[in-house]
């Protein structure tokens, strides 16, 4: 089982990934956690130069930049775990850089989209759970939890309301991939919903 979550930044996703881990391991299940970029050795360093780089990058450098961390992360961690049985919990995937190389740069939002499903060789999750928060929230919130800001983040909220938008079309045209929750609700019921909609899927 393939389970990603998407979301703007300060959308709560790393909390609820890791609310879902323990609930799944309490359960008995192995669960492999991880993110992108990132995720292996190399994708941190390619997370290092699209996070925090001082010059600019180009959009299609950027785009291939994140599709080399997902091809490289897919193929020696995500597939073999799949493979294993393991349940795969990730915090980002293709669907961010839909919305973020996509929509929220000046990239065709298909040709992004098939970027990455052949840098993943086509995996698509099971499951996508996509935390809705509106920019002025989010930023809100990450105003009150951070001291350094990552390159993107520094960037202006419009680039977020595109970002945001561009999430629920993703949503809106793959609705038996998404669930879309209001990130606004409190921690635990928004952990309860996940939890119903991966208990169905594990039943299945
Ligand atoms: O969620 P996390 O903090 O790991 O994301 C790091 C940053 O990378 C976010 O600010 C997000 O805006 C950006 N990002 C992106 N395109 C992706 C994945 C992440 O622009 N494909």
């Amino acid at each position: 089982l393939f389970i990603t979550f998407e979301g703007g930044d300060g959308s709560g996703k790393s909390t609820q990934a890791a609310l879902l881990t323990d609930w799944l391991e309490e359960g008995g299940r192995t669960v492999v956690r991880s993110r992108e970029p990132g995720g292996t050795d190399v994708g941190n360093e390619i997370r290092e130069i699209v996070l925090h780089h001082r010059g600019e990058i180009t959009p299609r450098a950027e785009a291939l930049l994140y599709a080399a961390d997902r091809a490289h992360h897919i193929a020696t961690k995500i597939r073999p775990a799949i493979d294993r049985g393991d349940i795969v919990i990730q915090d980002r995937y293709l669907d961010s850089s839909v919305a973020y190389q996509g929509a929220g740069r000046v990239l065709d939002a298909t040709q992004v989209r098939m970027l990455s499903l052949w840098a993943a060789e086509d995996l698509l999750p099971d499951l996508t759970i996509l935390l809705d928060l509106d920019e002025t929230r989010a930023r809100g919130r990450l105003d009150a939890a951070r001291t350094r800001y990552d390159r993107l983040e520094a960037e202006a909220g419009e680039f977020h309301a595109r970002v945001r938008a561009a999430y629920l079309d993703l949503a809106a045209a793959e609705p038996g991939r998404f669930l879309v929750l209001d990130a606004t609700e409190p921690v635990e019921r928004i952990a309860e919903r996940i939890r119903d909609r991966v208990g169905t899927l594990l039943a299945r």
